[in-house]
C-alpha cells in the first residue's frame, strides 16, 4: 500500500499503513503501474495512478509523435532508462516503466515547452509547487512542507506548464532570493492550453538560456514575451495597413494622437482560473500602473486571457502602451521581440 501526500504534484510518497516511512528506499520489480516497490517491504509505492495513459514514439525530427499498442509499450517499458534518455545522473523512474497504452493508433503533433522555468521562490518549497494552483495545495498541509499564506506569497510561479514558454520566448522572472537561483525541468513535447489531463508528454531534452539582471525593478509575478504566432490574435502588434486605417480614422474623428503599443503577458496563478485571473489582473495592474478596470478592458479589445494549467494559471495577454512598458523597464525587450514598427 502507498500513500500520496500530494496529488497533483507527487509531492512524495508513504509506504503506509505496512512500513509507516516517508519516501522510503525503491526498488523496481518488472513493469507497469506497481513496478516501483518499497526496498523494505516490497509493497508497491507510487505517488501517481493513471486512470489512462499512453506510450509515444517520435519521428527523427521529434516534429510528429505516435501511440502504441500493449506489445511495444512494454518493450519501451523493459528498457524505460535508456528511451526516455534520461540524463546519466538523473535519479528518478521514467514513466515509460509503467506501459500505459490505452491509445493506440493516435497522431500528435509535438511543439516542445518547459513546464518550469523560472527563479527560486522566497521560502522552502518543492518546484512542483512554485505556482498559487499546487501552492495552495501547501497551506496547513500536514507535513514537512506545509506553507502559511504569507509565505505562499514568497513563490515565484516557476511551475507555468505555459505552452508558450519554448524557444525564443522572453521570461521576466522576480528575483526573491540572492543570485536569483535560475532553474528549469519539465520539459514536455506538447501541450494543450489547460493540460486537463494532469500531465502531459514528458521528455528529456537540452535547454539553452540567456539570463540578463534588470536591476530595481520590483516584479510579483512571472511576464512573458511569446513568439509573435504565440500571441493572441488580438494581441498581435498592427501592421502598417491596420494603422494606415487607424489613422484615417482619426483624421476623420479629430483624434489627435494614436496609441503605440506592444504586446505583453503576465502570468496570473491561484487555487483556481477566477482567482489566478484576479491575480494575474491586479499584477499587470501593479506593473504598468493602470486601474483593473483599464487592464480589463485592454485585455478584453487587444487580447486574451489564456489557460497555462488547470486548476490555476493563467496568462493575461494584451497591447499596452509603450510609455507604460517603458516605465515598467519592459520596452528593451518588447522591441526586442516584436516588429511594433
Ligand atoms: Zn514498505
Amino acid at each position: 500500500m502507498y500513500q500520496a501526500l500530494q496529488n497533483p504534484g507527487s509531492l512524495s510518497i508513504k509506504c503506509y499503513p505496512k512500513c509507516n516511512i516517508m519516501s522510503p528506499e525503491t526498488r523496481l520489480e518488472g513493469i507497469g503501474q506497481d513496478a516501483v516497490r518499497c526496498a523494505n517491504c516490497g509493497d508497491p509505492v507510487t505517488p501517481f495512478q493513471f486512470e489512462h495513459g499512453y506510450t509515444v514514439v517520435f519521428d527523427e525530427a521529434r516534429t510528429i509523435g505516435l501511440t502504441l499498442d500493449k506489445d511495444a509499450a512494454e518493450r519501451i517499458a523493459r528498457d524505460s532508462r535508456a528511451y526516455a534518455k534520461l540524463p546519466e545522473c538523473s535519479a528518478q523512474y521514467s514513466i515509460l516503466l509503467f506501459a500505459p497504452h490505452d491509445l493506440v493508433g493516435t497522431v500528435a503533433r509535438t511543439r516542445p515547452f518547459l513546464g518550469q522555468l523560472g527563479t527560486m521562490p522566497g521560502v522552502r518549497m518543492p518546484d512542483s509547487h512554485n505556482a498559487g494552483d499546487f501552492g495552495s495545495f501547501l497551506i496547513g498541509a500536514p507535513h514537512e512542507y506545509a506553507l502559511t499564506p504569507d509565505q505562499l506569497e514568497l513563490r515565484t510561479d516557476g511551475h507555468m506548464d505555459i505552452d508558450a514558454v519554448r524557444p525564443g520566448t522572453i521570461i521576466v522572472a522576480p528575483v526573491k532570493v540572492a543570485g536569483a537561483g535560475v532553474y528549469m525541468g519539465d520539459m514536455h513535447a506538447l501541450q494543450g492550453d489547460g493540460k486537463i489531463a494532469g500531465h502531459t508528454m514528458d521528455v528529456s531534452g537540452t535547454v539553452t538560456l540567456q539570463v540578463e539582471v534588470l536591476k530595481e525593478r520590483e516584479l510579483l509575478g512571472p511576464v512573458l514575451f511569446p513568439l509573435p504566432e504565440d500571441l493572441p490574435f488580438l494581441a498581435r502588434p498592427f501592421t502598417a495597413g491596420e494603422k494606415a486605417k487607424a489613422v484615417t480614422l482619426a483624421k476623420q474623428w479629430g483624434i489627435t494622437e494614436i496609441e503605440e503599443s506592444g504586446p505583453i503577458s503576465i502570468v496570473g496563478t491561484g487555487p483556481d482560473l477566477n482567482s489566478a485571473a484576479e491575480n494575474g489582473l491586479s499584477r499587470s495592474a501593479k506593473l504598468l500602473g493602470m486601474s483593473l478596470p483599464e487592464v480589463r478592458n485592454r485585455a478584453t479589445i487587444t487580447g486574451a486571457i489564456e489557460i497555462g494549467r488547470l486548476p490555476g494559471v493563467v496568462q493575461i495577454t494584451f497591447l499596452a502602451p509603450l510609455n507604460q512598458l517603458e516605465n515598467a523597464g519592459l520596452l528593451p525587450l518588447v522591441l526586442e521581440q516584436y516588429d511594433i514598427g
